[in-house]
């Protein structure tokens, strides 16, 4: 079993906050165990919460819209969230539940170790960035410690609203560039 494999079982099993006994499964993550790429949303939802897997709900339909737009597949990246039970009735994660839940997704940066990183909206761009706003911030990407971050709205904040919606694809495409860059960038390094 592989250090990601392990850690996602740790999670499974996890009884840390109280989340654990309002959930149906923890939702760890999923996707390509050396992806370039991670997205990191918020929590698992109630489709989520049903099938153990990250962004299976209409949030997730409309992410994989954006991925297939950028010519990205689901099987290439990883895709996870900061809160991996989830809370009842969609409530936000308590900062209680954050703090004992964040240890498990810097393991999973620190194993992965991802060239470019997508907070999906407004908490998970906090997580790694406490002082900008997603109203300022989105669609921006800053790198840090050699590492590209991306500031997304949350697929599920456009779900009802085709201006953001459009907005987000017009974001998605200035990520395929960053990906694209970092890329060449890379093959340029091993010539
Ligand atoms: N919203 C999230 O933030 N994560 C999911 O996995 C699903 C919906």
């Amino acid at each position: 079993m592989s250090k990601l494999q392990e850690l996602e079982l740790e999670v499974r099993n996890c009884q840390k906050c109280p989340l654990y006994k309002t959930k149906i499964q923890a939702v760890p993550g999923e996707g390509n165990s050396h992806p370039d790429i991670i997205f990191i949303g918020e929590a698992p939802g109630a489709s989520e919460d049903r099938q153990g897997k990250p962004f299976c709900g209409a949030a997730g339909k409309f992410l994989d819209q954006l991925l297939v737009h950028i010519n990205l597949k689901r099987k290439n990246v990883y895709i996870t969230n900061v809160i991996k039970c989830r809370p009842p009735g969609n409530r936000d994660p308590e900062p209680k539940e954050i703090r004992m839940c964040l240890p498990y997704l810097e393991r999973q940066i620190e194993i992965i170790h991802p060239k470019i990183i997508i907070t999906l909206g407004r908490h998970s761009l906090s997580q790694f960035f406490p002082e900008r706003r997603i109203s300022n911030d989105h669609g921006k990407a800053v790198r840090r410690q050699g590492q590209i971050y991306f500031f997304s709205y949350h697929p599920a904040a456009a779900l009802y609203n085709n201006s953001m919606k459009k907005e987000l694809m017009v974001y998605f495409k200035i990520l395929e560039k960053l990906i694209i860059m970092q890329a060449a960038g890379r093959s340029k390094q091993k010539d």
